[in-house]
């Protein structure tokens, strides 16, 4: 039985009626406007397993995930009792308690370079803080970030970057003072030798170089072999710190994230890794850890300042450390085979159409380019058919499958895809790349 939903989306429409008049857009986190595809965001009233349900009572199988935190799918049962149990104790104390503990125990385990971590709120407050902390360790000044990475809206990290502002073609945001640009030297993905002049002519001013783990925000870009030990090389070189952001990867491409699947590095780990996305299980929860001479900087035990009124949040931390401890070998095994099979059926459908199209991987993340060649870097990302990519994408919404609304998105997938769901997926696919044209 295969779905068709007419354009119009009635309470859909609504609500952007509403939401426009008191939020700007409409919308608290710009992607989800559906500003590159066009139309109607689909506003959800709930989620069970791999559906969400919108305002208007369709059905669509879920490719995004929240962006990546729900690993297990919609409200897992599991997770939802340790969510009700440690609410019905206490939403927040202001103090300590054993959750933030036990879910800090649980990254350290995971993550082996990692000797202590700190618990934040958002992806953007773990790398803000990962970048003050690199500065107070270093008393240098300059971040070097790569083009096309995203690492949150960090004012010295916009320069740049994917996600949101890949979406929007914006060079840069309005609001982010030149100080503070100037601040940051960005680098082409996967090119050493540009890495290696910019240290040569300011390495001693450079605190620290920020990478994605694996890209995730100008769509699915790994890094080339050795590139990430360049990195490591050049950085210990001239006494900079290596920074890796995990947000994304981090417990989605395997138990330890990207460097699980790439590490152990013969030129030695990142100094300070960055987390978020799956650890909060869908709640506010996010972490910057690494080595614990650099993590000893923080205040209370040193002088670089960093805070939180609710960072470790008992209901975020036991949602997160519940969705950690279901995350075993079999649900990694189950999101890789999952991924390949949509991702063979996304081939075969395009490929049959003569669809010019690639598509790249990190674990069970992938993203779909529409073009052939290899994508190595944030110029190749942005040499792509998006408008293409725009009428592909309401073909499958309206065929009941919801993909990441921008061709700069990797699709996540979640091991509560079952046979109905995949199925839904595989039967959308011919008429949605009909719809390409
Ligand atoms: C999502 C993301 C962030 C920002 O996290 P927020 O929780 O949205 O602030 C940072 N870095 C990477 C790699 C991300 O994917």
């Amino acid at each position: 039985m295969s779905t068709h939903y007419p354009p119009e989306a009635p309470a859909s429409e609504a609500l952007l009626a509403r939401a426009t008049a008191v939020i700007p857009g409409g919308v608290n986190s710009p992607v989800r406007a559906f500003r590159s595809v066009g139309g109607t965001p689909r506003f959800m009233s709930s989620a069970a397993g791999p559906w969400l349900t919108d305002a208007d009572g369709r059905r669509y199988v879920d490719l995004v995930s929240s962006w990546g935190p729900m690993i297990l799918g919609h409200a897992h049962p599991e997770v939802l009792e340790a969510v009700r149990s440690t609410a019905a104790d206490g939403f927040s104390f202001g103090t300590p308690s054993e959750h933030e503990v036990a879910l800090a125990e649980e990254i350290v385990d995971r993550v082996e370079p990692v000797e202590t971590v700190r618990l934040v709120n958002s992806g953007t407050e773990a790398t803000m803080s990962a970048i003050r902390l690199a500065r107070g360790f270093t008393g240098r000044s300059v971040i070097v970030k790569f083009a096309g990475c995203y690492h949150g809206h960090v004012d010295s990290l916009l320069a740049a970057a994917g996600s949101g502002l890949a979406t929007f073609a914006l060079p840069d945001s309005a609001g982010v003072p030149a100080s503070s640009a100037a601040e940051t030297i960005v680098v082409p993905y996967n090119d050493i030798p540009a890495l290696e002049a910019a240290f040569a002519e300011r390495g001693g001013e450079i605190a620290a170089v920020i990478t994605e783990a694996c890209p995730g925000n100008m769509g699915v870009v790994p890094p080339q072999v050795g590139f990430t030990e360049a990195l490591r090389r050049v950085t210990r070189e001239h006494g900079a710190l290596l920074i890796s952001d995990e947000v994304m990867t981090g417990f989605r491409c395997s138990r330890a994230g990207w460097f699980g699947l790439e590490g152990p590095y013969a030129e030695g780990s990142p100094d300070l890794f960055t987390f978020g996305k799956v650890m909060g299980g869908g709640f506010p929860a996010a972490a910057f850890g690494g080595r614990a001479d650099v993590m000893a900087l923080l205040a209370p035990e040193g002088p670089v300042y960093q805070a939180g009124t609710l960072s470790g949040n008992p209901v975020a931390s036991a949602a997160g450390l519940a969705t950690l401890r279901l995350c075993t070998p079999e649900v990694y095994a189950r999101l890789d085979e999952v991924a390949h099979t949509i991702a063979g059926a996304v081939t075969e459908e395009f490929t049959r159409a003569g669809v010019p199209h690639r598509i790249q991987w990190a674990g069970s993340m992938f993203s779909v380019f529409l073009r052939e060649p290899e994508v190595r870097d944030y110029t190749d990302a942005q040499d792509q058919d998006t408008a293409a990519f725009g009428r592909f994408f309401h073909g499958m919404l309206s065929r009941g499958v919801h993909l990441p609304p921008s061709a700069f998105e990797t699709w996540f997938v979640s091991a509560a895809l079952d046979d109905e769901a995949v199925e839904t997926i595989l039967s959308a696919l011919p008429g949605a790349v009909a719809e390409i044209g």
